[in-house]
């Protein structure tokens, strides 16, 4: 697969504005990005740490996919994403090595990136993401 590099960190939290807060005043990073991403049922706020990003998730809604992970586990790592190219090749290559597949087709996720994930139990535990930016290919 040969990711370039680490995309970001997805980190799973119960109120953005607060953990901002901790980021800005402690790690001295800058917040340069806070988008919903409806689908996801997520407000999600970036930060640049060199060329990777620091994703904090929070839920809009309890029944979403963050919120369900934060009910079971509490805050914390919630996945890991690769920047790789022609993601859908990669997608088709990881299914053909056997990786169970949360999205067998990428889709669109923050930033205009396009995403797909693969399923922790086919990665050892860390729900892994794969992302394109598809303007920059
Ligand atoms: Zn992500």
């Amino acid at each position: 697969m040969k990711p370039s590099h680490i995309e970001h960190i997805g980190i799973a939290v119960k109120n953005l504005d607060e953990t901002i807060k901790y980021y800005e005043q402690v790690l001295g990073l800058t917040c340069y990005n806070i988008e919903e991403v409806k689908d996801q049922k997520v407000k999600t706020a970036f930060f640049k740490v060199g060329d990777t990003k620091i994703e904090l998730l929070e839920s809009t809604d309890p029944e979403g996919p963050i919120g369900k992970f934060i009910e079971k586990k509490g805050e914390g790592i919630h996945h890991m994403a690769f920047a790789v190219q022609n993601i859908e090749e990669k997608l088709k290559k990881a299914e053909e090595n056997g990786v169970k597949l949360i999205d067998k087709q990428p889709r669109k996720g923050a930033e205009g990136l396009d995403i797909a994930f693969l399923h922790p139990k086919s990665t050892f535990g860390v729900l892994t993401e794969l992302c394109e930016d598809k303007s920059k290919s």
